[in-house]
C-alpha cells in the first residue's frame, strides 16, 4: 500500500486526492491519500508528498499552529528519495522555503509574476515525462537501441496524444530562466514552467485541475521504484 500524504494546508486540496486516486486505479497501485494537518502526521509511513498551490504566505501562516511545514521540511531531510510534487503555490514551498533552509530545488522563483488573479490563463504546454498508454501504464519517452522513440498505442479519450499538457496558470509565479539549476520538464513556449530536481517536482500551474494525470502518475512511479532503505 502507497501512501502518499497530501498538505492540507490551504487552496486546491481535494483535487489532488480525485487525481491521485483515479490515476492509482489506471495504474493498479494501492494507494491512500493522508491528508497532512498536523506535523505529527508526518513519519517514515508516508512514501511521497503533494504540496498544492493555493496561497503560499497564508500556506506558511496556517501551517504555523500545527507545526506542518516544518514537520514536511524535517521529513524531505530525513527521505531525500521520496517523491514531492509542488503545484504552484506548492512549487513555491519547495523552492523558496523559509526558515533559513536551503532550497530543495535549485531554482529561483518569483511570485506573482504573471500579473493579477485576473491574467490567470490556460495553455498548452509541453511537458517532458513518460506518457500513459490507454491502460495508465507509462510508457517511456527514452529511444529504443534504435534510437526510436516508443508509441503510444490507444490513448486513452482523456489523455493527449502528443506532449502537450493543459496549463492551467493561476496568478502562478515564474522561474527565472537564469536560475535553473536542475532539469526542465515542462515549457511554455521559451517559458520553462516545470523542472524536477532529483526526487522533487515543481509546476507553475494546476495539473489537478485537468484530466491529465502524467505528473500524479509521475508520482506513484517514483514511490513503486523506491527501495526498502529510501
Ligand atoms: N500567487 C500564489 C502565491 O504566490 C500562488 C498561486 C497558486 O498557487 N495558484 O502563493
Amino acid at each position: 500500500m502507497m501512501r502518499v500524504g497530501l498538505a492540507m494546508l490551504q487552496g486546491a486540496r481535494h483535487e489532488h486526492e480525485e487525481a491521485i486516486l483515479s490515476i492509482a486505479k489506471d495504474l493498479q497501485h494501492e494507494v491512500e491519500v493522508v491528508q497532512l494537518r498536523k506535523g505529527d502526521q508526518l513519519d517514515a509511513s508516508i512514501h511521497g508528498l503533494i504540496l498544492p498551490g493555493g496561497e503560499s504566505t497564508t500556506m506558511r501562516i496556517a501551517a504555523r499552529s500545527e507545526g506542518l511545514l516544518d514537520a514536511i521540511y524535517n521529513w524531505m531531510n530525513d527521505h531525500p528519495n521520496r517523491p514531492v510534487l509542488g503545484t504552484c503555490a506548492g512549487a513555491i514551498l519547495l523552492s523558496a522555503p523559509s526558515n533559513e533552509r536551503a532550497p530543495y530545488i535549485n531554482v529561483q522563483i518569483s511570485r506573482n509574476a504573471w500579473g493579477r488573479q485576473r491574467q490567470s490563463f490556460e495553455a498548452d504546454i509541453e511537458v517532458e515525462l513518460e506518457r500513459l498508454n490507454s491502460s495508465g501504464v507509462s510508457v517511456p519517452r527514452t529511444p529504443d537501441v534504435f534510437g526510436h522513440t516508443p508509441l503510444v498505442v490507444g490513448d486513452a479519450e482523456n489523455q493527449n496524444s502528443g506532449d502537450a499538457f493543459p496549463g492551467v496558470f493561476i496568478r502562478a509565479p515564474r522561474f527565472e530562466s537564469d536560475g535553473i539549476g536542475c532539469e526542465v520538464i515542462a515549457r511554455l513556449g521559451e517559458e520553462i514552467v516545470g523542472v524536477r530536481d532529483g526526487s522533487k517536482c515543481a509546476v507553475t500551474f494546476h495539473p489537478e485541475l485537468t484530466n491529465d494525470r502524467r505528473f500524479h502518475a509521475w508520482l506513484l512511479n517514483e514511490i513503486a521504484a523506491l527501495s526498502p532503505t529510501d
